[in-house]
């Protein structure tokens, strides 16, 4: 799941960026609201860090804008301790969430792992396809019953097909689930992915190829 930061201080944005990338999230940064527009506009990211604080146009400016170009994407705002009209005014204006500063940073992947799952419409921390069960919370597979082993990257890939089982993810899409801006990868390396995966999972669950448009991940005998 890919985050995209957009705070301009820079002890601020690092914590958070290590802190969220250790919860294993791809995690970019932008250091304005200029920035963050474009980059939010292609829908490559899950969700949104915004600090209401940034050098010209403000995070609650850049949420107003957004949700009037029709950008759904979660924005989780981050506000000062005496922000209290500041956090009416975000979420009123299209914000998810807010977190209040100095935050933990445990606290803050919890937040964004709620959020993202509201928006992909599951309501736990648990997704199940077939004798398939993934914890989002503590990242760990189970397949009929045994812990499934699965690299950083394979469980990048295997939750972003799990969280839209039964729909055809695009191949794009999986790419940038598994690679942020900073990670050099080729779209055939997702094809080095899925066939790993395709080990491990055996005839357990299927991730089916859809030609031209991208993966699919199917219970048995579906
Ligand atoms: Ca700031």
């Amino acid at each position: 799941m890919r985050i995209l930061i957009v705070e301009d201080d820079e002890l601020v944005a690092d914590a958070l960026k290590r802190g969220l990338g250790e919860a294993g999230f791809v995690v970019d940064r932008v250091g304005s609201a200029e920035q963050a527009e474009p980059a939010l506009g292609t829908g490559e990211f899950d969700l949104a860090v915004v600090d209401i604080g940034l050098p010209q146009v403000d995070g609650l400016t850049l949420v107003r804008r957004l949700r009037r170009a029709g950008n759904t994407t979660p924005i989780l705002i981050l506000t000062a301790r005496d922000g209290l009209a500041d956090r009416v005014d975000a979420l009123d204006l299209g914000a998810d969430d807010y977190l209040v500063k100095p935050f933990e940073l445990p606290e803050v992947a919890a937040r964004c792992r709620a959020l993202i799952r509201r928006t992909r419409s599951a309501t736990s921390a648990e997704l199940h396809v077939g004798p398939l069960s993934l914890d989002l919370a503590s990242r760990t597979a189970v397949l009929s019953g045994s812990p499934l082993e699965v690299t950083p990257r394979e469980w990048a890939l295997l939750e972003c097909l799990a969280l839209d089982a039964g729909r055809v993810v695009r191949k794009e899409r999986l790419l940038r689930a598994i690679g942020g801006w900073d990670d050099e990868l080729t779209p055939n390396a997702i094809e080095v992915y899925v066939s790993r995966l395709r080990g491990k999972l055996g005839d357990a669950v299927a991730i089916r190829t859809v030609r031209g448009l991208g993966y699919r991940l199917d219970e048995p005998g579906v």
